[in-house]
């Protein structure tokens, strides 16, 4: 094996987003040598970008709420594929680890008697997400990363990991290179956490950065871990849609929370014809109650009014603007307007003061006095690694993920402010297993010259070939494909051709080139990058069409309905068969215990 740059730890943890840090801090504050990988700098992770909120029952503004409420609305929510375990280890922990957070110095917008402020959002029962404007996210990684340099966790920037080592008794490190001087790192560890978010570059239209390519998913799926709820992508319902250089950008459902407005372009308040009749009692009857409730909201007073209809869940709205443009009733820019300037525009800045400056500077529109237009963008992903529920452990030894990475916390479809609390539940239960995993492994962790040597030669590889494809060309088809075939509404046969041109695609891929060097060459950042976007899409498309059925945030528009009888407690998952190739299969939920299930009430 080559002399490469190498460092080992106790738990090694892969991404410094919220899942990232606050599993660092954990194992750190349980006694392990800890290295935390990014592959930008401390600070700029996908989390930073949070808007509305992070979810608990703290019941500060609607006393009656409870983690009871919580864990309904999460798996009403998930239409009831969550896992239940996480789901209630989410609602009871989420509060604890909020006012942990505000121990650590984060400073949340407050109630008049000093207490944290929670704003409603769509699918919850009661107002429940802590927010600092629409800047949570921000207010988050500060804290926590104040927190993990203060504890003197050893942190590698702008450092790509492309591949994990496995010995016969699991993960035993990680190889990946410096974005800086294209220099090869070696990672021994007895742990290793993946904390590396989402895949939304799988699509064109979309609120994730760059950094959201899936890394985390290819990476335990090559290592032997199973990938479960592909199928399940959230389509956030209020992306930009203009202008065209930041079409998918988020525009937070923090507005819909403080009482923003969708309507056609023929002026009609459309969500009243897509509620659930099921669900339609919790919402409000007539504009009148809608308006008593925000009303109320924003004078910080309880209320007896029901919620707007805007507050929908996420699937369901993003389908509702769907069809309405689909249907001819869209703005000009493809989407339908949203509008909050009925309010007092003191109120809109102070509440929403990054939405104004992001309408304001990208779109020379002020929102205290007009509407916006806003579409759907692909925005989270509910599937991922499948772990357990108490400790993150993926199906391989000492391999642990959390936060967007991981699947079954979310089911068919995340409620808005649920990730933030995840990375926070979730992120310190797996950080302190895998301490306790390497505690518990006494071997020095060995690492395979023959799967080191051969990860290194795969980095050479774009830079040395004579001749090949420009990486850009096959992201651009990708992209194309994903939101043709595998977007909003799918059908089998779009599916079937999804996957064999996903083939196509992995044989170009196979033999892409870059020019230039290492050193800042974001062609060549872009291949690995590439090569799990395109894992990640066949699991996606796999998993799509063996789910035959409508369920939260995958439509089927040759299979409708909810199948009860068939995919009912069924999740689907994803691993590598006998012959290398993705196979897909089904799983059942684990058993949901008699307490839990009596909170479900009549819709389970
Ligand atoms: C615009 C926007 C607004 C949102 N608002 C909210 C909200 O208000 N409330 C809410 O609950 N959720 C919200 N979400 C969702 C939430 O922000 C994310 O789900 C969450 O932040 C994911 O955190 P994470 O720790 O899992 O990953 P991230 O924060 O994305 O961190 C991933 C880390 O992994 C690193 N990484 C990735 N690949 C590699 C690799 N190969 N090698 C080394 N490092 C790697 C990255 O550099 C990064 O440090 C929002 C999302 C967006 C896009």
């Amino acid at each position: 094996m080559a002399a490469f740059e190498t460092h080992a730890h106790d738990v090694l943890v892969i991404g410094a987003g919220g899942a990232g840090l606050r599993a660092a801090i954990e194992a750190k504050t349980a006694g392990a040598d800890v290295g935390l990988v990014c592959k930008s700098l401390l600070g700029k992770a996908h989390t930073v970008m949070a808007e509305g909120g992070v979810a608990a029952a703290m019941g500060h503004v609607a006393r009656a709420d409870s983690w009871q409420v919580h864990f309904r609305d999460t798996m009403v929510g998930g239409k009831y594929l969550n896992n239940p375990r996480m789901a209630q280890l989410h609602a009871t922990e989420a509060p604890d680890r909020v006012r942990e957070l505000e121990l650590w110095g984060a400073v949340f917008d407050r109630t008049a008697d000093g207490r944290i402020l929670q704003r409603p959002f769509g699918g919850h029962t009661h107002p429940r997400l802590a927010h600092v404007g629409d800047r949570t996210g921000l207010e988050m990684i500060r804290t926590l990363q104040d927190r993990a340099v203060s504890l003197g966790i050893g942190v590698y920037m702008e450092c790509t990991v492309t591949r994990l080592v496995t010995g016969p008794g699991g993960a035993t490190g990680a190889f990946g290179y410096r974005r800086t001087t294209g220099r090869p790192i070696v990672f021994p560890a007895r742990a290793i956490v993946l904390a590396t978010g989402g895949f939304g570059r799988a699509y064109e239209v979309t609120s994730n950065s760059w950094e959201y390519s899936g890394d985390g998913q290819a990476l335990a799926y090559d290592a032997g871990a199973d990938l479960i709820d592909m199928e399940f992508v959230q389509f956030h319902p209020t992306g930009m849609v203009w202008p065209p250089g930041v079409r998918g950008l988020l525009v937070t459902e923090a507005v819909r929370g403080e009482g923003g407005i969708l309507r056609n372009k023929d002026g009609e308040r459309f969500m009243w014809k897509y509620l659930p009749e099921e669900r339609r009692a919790e919402y409000a009857a007539t504009d009148e109650e809608a308006a008593r409730w925000v009303t109320a909201l924003s004078q910080g007073k309880e209320t007896d009014a029901r919620r707007p209809p805007e507050l929908s869940t996420r699937d369901n709205v993003a389908r509702a603007i769907y069809t309405e443009v689909r249907e001819g009733r869209g703005s000009p820019h493809g989407g339908v307007y949203l509008d909050i300037s009925y309010l007092p525009p003191e109120h809109v800045r102070r509440k929403l003061p990054s939405m104004y400056e992001q309408f304001k500077e990208l779109a020379d529109l002020d929102i205290t006095a007009g509407p916006m237009e806003v579409g759907p963008t692909t925005h989270y992903a509910m599937g991922g690694i499948r772990v357990e529920a108490e400790t993150g452990q993926t199906t391989v030894p000492g391999l642990f993920a959390a936060g967007e990475v991981a699947g079954g916390m979310h089911g068919a479809n995340r409620l808005g402010g649920n990730s933030l609390s995840d990375l926070l539940v979730f992120g310190a239960r797996t950080g302190g297993a895998a301490a306790t995993h390497a505690r518990a492994t006494d071997a020095e962790p060995y690492l395979d010259p023959i799967q080191v040597n051969d990860a290194s030669r795969a980095l050479d590889a774009p830079l040395v070939r004579d001749e090949g494809e420009d990486p850009y060309a096959i992201q651009r088809d990708l992209q194309a494909l994903m939101g043709t075939l595998v977007g909003i509404f799918r059908i089998e046969a779009d599916l079937s051709e999804a996957i064999r041109g996903l083939a196509d695609l992995r044989r170009r891929w196979e033999n892409a080139k870059v020019a230039g060097g290492r050193v800042y060459n974001p062609g060549w950042n872009l291949v690995f990058e590439l090569g799990n976007l395109l894992t990640v899409s066949e699991a996606i498309a796999r998993s799509a069409r063996q789910r035959t059925e409508s369920r939260g945030a995958h439509s089927r528009l040759d299979h409708p309905e909810t199948d009860e009888t068939r995919w009912n407690g069924v999740n689907s998952v994803i691993y590598r068969g006998r012959d290398g190739a993705m196979s897909v299969g089904t799983t059942p939920l684990p058993t949901m215990p008699d307490e839990l299930r009596s909170l479900l009430g009549s819709g389970q």
